[in-house]
């Protein structure tokens, strides 16, 4: 099983539960390396820097529209009462993606720049799987814009080169495509079409193990989405677009080590530096 390839090489444990798995040193030091680069993307950006816990009000997932479109990845927290003894819904969800959690923040007006965040966060998706690719606990780091139109499509358009320039610095051979994300039930088919005639998302995919790729970054585009459903307003009131630029921390770790092998000390001193660690730490 693939699992224990990751397992061999001394990256993550055997997983219990399928899709969750425990994180070795070498792993981890790798992972907080690519946080580190990702914060360095863009030397002229000064985003609101803000982290999240692994759970997200309902609400705030309600607003957003995930139970209409996502339902099938959700997962949801129940809790005992202190006069029950039984189980029920408690007020939060686990968190699905990392960008959620800023939405309800930036109710209001947005100034004629915008605003720029930086968020992460552990997601959560119920998408069990023996690859350790997909699993059902990992890091996601976004990069979130908020304003008008028109610098909001601007602003993903300059980072998808950016990305691509990242990945191929990191030594990675990465693939950019035009994609959609898996929604559920009867509107599933048209609304994947229609995000893909819109062009609203972009994944670039790399080599996670061998023979197989898997989407590493994501791209996205929102239109007014999350402005209308957030009331967050341009300066002359029309709602807000916004887009976001979604890293995978684990899967961008795993393709560092499908592409350059177990040992880290042996990688090529450019993906070494980006990531800041030396050959003595390794
Ligand atoms: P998405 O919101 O689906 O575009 O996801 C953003 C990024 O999170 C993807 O490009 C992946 O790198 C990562 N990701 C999504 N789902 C998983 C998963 N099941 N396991 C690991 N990483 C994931
Ligand atoms: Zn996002």
């Amino acid at each position: 099983m693939c699992v224990s390839l990751a397992s061999d090489r001394g990256l993550l444990l055997d997983p219990i539960a399928p899709g969750v798995y425990g994180r070795l040193p070498i792993f981890e030091r790798v992972l907080a390396g690519l946080s580190e680069a990702i914060s360095n993307l863009d030397p002229s950006a000064h985003p609101e820097v803000l982290r999240f816990p692994p759970v997200i009000a309902r609400q705030t997932i309600l607003r957003a529209g995930y139970f209409e479109s996502f339902p099938h990845l959700l997962g949801t927290i129940h809790a005992f009462s202190e006069h029950e003894p039984a189980e029920a819904p408690s007020d939060l969800v686990v968190t699905p993606a990392a960008c959620y959690a800023v939405y309800p923040h930036a109710t209001g007006r947005v100034p004629v720049e915008g605003r720029l965040f930086d968020v992460e966060s552990w997601c959560f998706r119920q998408e069990p799987s023996d690859d350790p690719e997909r699993m059902r606990a990992f890091r996601m780091r976004e990069f979130v814009n908020i304003g008008s139109a028109e610098r909001v499509h601007g602003w993903r358009k300059e980072w998808i080169p950016r990305v691509q320039q990242f990945l191929a610095r990191l030594g990675l051979q990465s693939s950019l495509a035009l994609a959609n994300d898996p929604f559920f039930g009867a509107g599933a088919r048209f609304l994947a079409m229609s995000q893909r005639e819109q062009e609203l998302k972009f994944e670039l995919s790399v080599e996670v193990r061998a023979g197989a790729t898997a989407a590493c970054i994501s791209c996205n585009y929102h239109l007014d989405h999350f402005g209308t459903a957030f009331d967050i307003r341009t300066e002359n009131g029309e709602p807000a677009h916004t887009a976001c630029v979604a890293f995978g921390l684990e899967r961008l770790a795993l393709g560092l080590f499908a592409a350059h092998g177990a040992l880290v000390e042996k990688w090529p001193d450019q993906s070494l530096r980006l990531l800041g660690l030396s050959r003595a730490q390794c």
